[in-house]
């Protein structure tokens, strides 16, 4: 089952190959062959799921068995993942840590200088260089 939708752009926000939002992939159209890229941002696609669906459940619990006016709170789901990613740097950094080691991993690129780089530069993580190196073979 296909759980994404993807477009291909002439453009995106300057510096960017990617992004995505909730399961709404953007690749720029000169990268649509990367599938390293398109892996990465899957990552994303499926860490926005899992949040919504561990933000559903709870919801549904404390619904049902604590406070039953708290189902309103449910229609927040699908903006816990970009809230949490916005708000919380350690987050962030799980998030793109997780998707640039798969785009590494299958990617079939000549080096990870690339991914380095970006974890030091693109995502305001506060990260070194040899911390981001790191993380990325953890
Ligand atoms: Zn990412």
């Amino acid at each position: 089952m296909k759980y994404y939708f993807i477009k291909y752009p002439e453009s995106l926000p300057a510096g960017w190959g990617g992004e995505t939002r909730g399961p709404f992939i953007k690749i720029l159209s000169k990268y649509k062959n990367d599938i390293g890229l398109l892996e990465h941002e899957k990552i994303h696609v499926r860490q926005w799921y899992a949040m919504l669906a561990l933000e559903l459940l709870v919801c549904i619990l404390v619904a049902l068995f604590v406070w039953p006016t708290f189902w309103i709170v449910c229609g927040g789901a699908p903006m816990l993942h970009p809230l949490l990613y916005k708000l919380i740097r350690p987050y962030r950094q799980w998030c793109e840590v997780q998707a640039y080691r798969e785009q590494i991993r299958v990617g079939g690129y000549s080096s990870s200088d690339f991914a380095v780089a970006a974890l030091v530069e693109k995502y305001n993580l506060d990260l070194e260089t040899n911390e981001a190196a790191a993380l990325l073979v953890g």
